[in-house]
């Protein structure tokens, strides 16, 4: 049986990976933020790197005590956009389904950090009928998004019901399940776990990984079995200062994630979780590095540059723009990936 995640900053402290010093003021953190790293991942951390990006996306820091005037409990406006527990109905044509809010870690910069924890909420199973009847009842939704929390640290028991209860839904064509486990926690893709996901729908797994050496060789044999099953893979990745925020190592993510059959998807900007100012680079910044993978990776290792609106309006993209209506003439400027300039005629008008 694999070993328990670490989830008390006095074994993290006993583990190296906090100084001792610090750990009873990181005990306030943990009081506020849930704690939680599996050994997979500890075991990627050098103790001795004070900028180590695997610790810093897992490991207590006492930065989250500081609450930025923008920063929100529920940065996405999940909560008002909620018709049933369990349900998210942001866009018409798809809703999130959050059956439980338990993860394998807490990431700290997290979105639903307040939300999420080994206490978080988990339907019981009248609740879960209700969420399941709302989607039944709403034919406009398309497309399920089974988040959370992380829906892989359910059985494949539990899983299975839910994607059976989808499969009977007529108008649902497409699931999607969210999840971290597969980076975090490769060897729970068991397959029974696999066997869970089997779906008369078109049903993906979107991965969220953040760093290449998250990509080990347990990750692409999780990444093996889920594609062997027919199951399309993708990848969404948060842009955080101090583990990410770096061409050369958004570079060999995006490849890693391509070469593990993983198409990256998202590239998220943070949003104003409370406490994680210090992960968020300016938008200027982010656009800067998608201009500097433009033409340097594969457009099949491009994610879109995304902000979710703080409120809960929608994500939008916010990559950089090549082309642009040309000053004082007819049709446009359009930039290349060496930032060479060229003209592009306006469309022929003529009927
Ligand atoms: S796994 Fe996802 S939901 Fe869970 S703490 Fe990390 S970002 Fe949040």
């Amino acid at each position: 049986m694999a070993a328990p995640s670490l989830r008390r900053v006095g074994e993290l402290a006993a583990r190296g990976l906090v100084p001792d010093a610090d750990a009873a003021s990181l005990k306030r953190v943990a009081e506020r933020y849930a704690v939680a790293i599996t050994p997979a991942m500890a075991e990627l951390i050098d103790p001795a790197d004070p900028a180590d990006p695997i610790a810093r996306q897992f490991i207590p820091n006492l930065a989250e005590l500081a609450v930025a005037p923008e920063e929100r409990a529920d940065p996405i406006g999940d909560e008002r956009l909620s018709p049933v527990k369990g349900i998210v109905h942001r866009y018409p044509d798809r809703v999130l389904l959050k059956p439980l809010h338990v993860c394998p870690v807490y990431c700290r910069f997290c979105f639903r950090r307040e939300q999420v924890g080994p206490e978080g909420e988990t339907l019981t199973s009248a609740e879960l009928t209700q969420a399941l009847a709302y989607i039944r009842t709403h034919p406009e939704i398309w497309e399920v998004i089974v988040t959370g929390g992380d829906p892989f640290v359910m059985s494949p028991r539990r899983l299975a019901e839910i994607v059976r209860a989808l499969d009977g839904i007529e108008h649902v064509q497409v699931i999607r399940f969210h999840t971290r486990v597969p980076v975090v926690d490769p060897g729970r893709v068991s397959a029974r776990l696999v066997g869970a996901l089997d779906s008369e729908k078109a049903l993906y797994v979107a991965i969220h990984a953040n760093h290449p050496r998250e990509l080990t060789p347990t990750f692409r044999a999780a990444c093996r079995r889920l594609a062997t099953a027919g199951i399309p893979l993708l990848g969404q990745t948060v842009l955080l200062k101090g583990v990410n925020d770096d061409a050369a190592v958004l570079e060999s993510l995006f490849r890693g994630l391509v070469e593990a059959r993983v198409k990256p998807y998202y590239l998220h900007h943070p949003d104003l979780a409370r406490g994680t100012s210090h992960f968020r680079p300016d938008l200027r910044e982010g656009q800067a590095l998608m201009r500097q993978l433009r033409g340097r990776v594969s457009g099949l290792c491009q994610p879109s540059y995304v902000l979710d609106l703080p409120g809960g309006q929608g994500k939008v993209p916010v990559g950089p723009s090549y082309a642009a209506p040309a000053r004082g003439a007819e049709g446009w400027i359009v930039e290349d990936f060496q930032g060479g300039q060229h003209r592009y005629p306006p469309a022929n008008r003529e009927e």
